[in-house]
């Protein structure tokens, strides 16, 4: 089991999972998206047409969900009960549902045991991102960093990955939408989206993924010498 660990918590499109990605690759760690499992829980409830607002046929759904995910950060892909999600998860219909599945205490449960399990299963570092991995995942890392940006420069970020071409009208509509996503994740009872109380903070509206990605990377030789 590996004891070198990033805890990579932020926002939506801080950039969490490209710099992670990245950063893994340059260290020869692996990685672990934890959005992308609350991801494919979600595909499931939806598939399975269970009612959003109801939280038992949600946990009994995530319960009998077998998830597959990769940590090569070269090559992602992962499944649900034996079905390719990998392109599923990041539907605008997933992307709505999503606050809703993964603030229902059980499904939470269920998914840190896995992201813990990954964690031991790793033999080399592993960057580990999400929203909770600072303060409930993996609370005692040496490494936690909070990513953040402006809300102007997450939503310019986000459309223009979904959409080279986006313009001025699709930007202002993805802030509103990632706005409401960090409001729920933030606002709600279990594991709400904050930086651990020693996380580094940092702050990259007006940096470059090369220039973040280049902090993070002394940081963990620096944390792990
Ligand atoms: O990172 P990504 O945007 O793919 O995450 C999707 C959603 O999954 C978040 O909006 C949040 O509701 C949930 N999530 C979470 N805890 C994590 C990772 C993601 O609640 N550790």
């Amino acid at each position: 089991m590996t004891s070198k660990t990033l805890a990579l918590d932020g926002p939506a499109g801080s950039g969490k999972s490209s710099v992670g990605r990245a950063v893994a690759q340059s260290l020869g760690w692996v990685m672990l998206d934890t959005g992308a499992m609350y991801r494919a829980v979600t595909w499931a409830v939806l598939e399975a047409r269970i009612d959003l607002t109801d939280p038992v046929a949600i946990s009994l759904e995530a319960a009998n969900t077998t998830i597959r995910i990769t940590t090569d950060p070269r090559n992602f892909s992962i499944s649900a009960n034996g079905h390719e999600i990998t392109s599923a998860i990041r539907s605008p219909e997933v992307t709505a549902a999503v606050s809703a599945v993964s603030a229902v205490p059980d499904v939470r449960e269920l998914l840190v045991k896995l992201q813990r399990e990954a964690v031991a299963a790793s033999d080399f570092g592993i960057v580990i991102e999400g929203r909770d991995i600072g303060t409930v995942v993996l609370p005692d890392s040496a490494l936690k960093v909070f990513l953040t940006a402006s809300p102007e420069a997450r939503a310019r970020r986000r459309s223009l990955e979904v959409d080279p071409n986006a313009d001025a009208e699709n930007i202002a509509d993805t802030r509103l939408a990632i706005m409401a996503r960090d409001a729920k994740d933030s606002e709600r009872e279990h594991s709400p989206l904050k930086p651990a109380t020693d996380s580094q903070i940092l702050d990259t509206s007006e940096l470059t993924l090369d220039q973040v990605v280049d902090q993070l990377v002394q940081m963990a030789h620096h944390a792990y010498p």
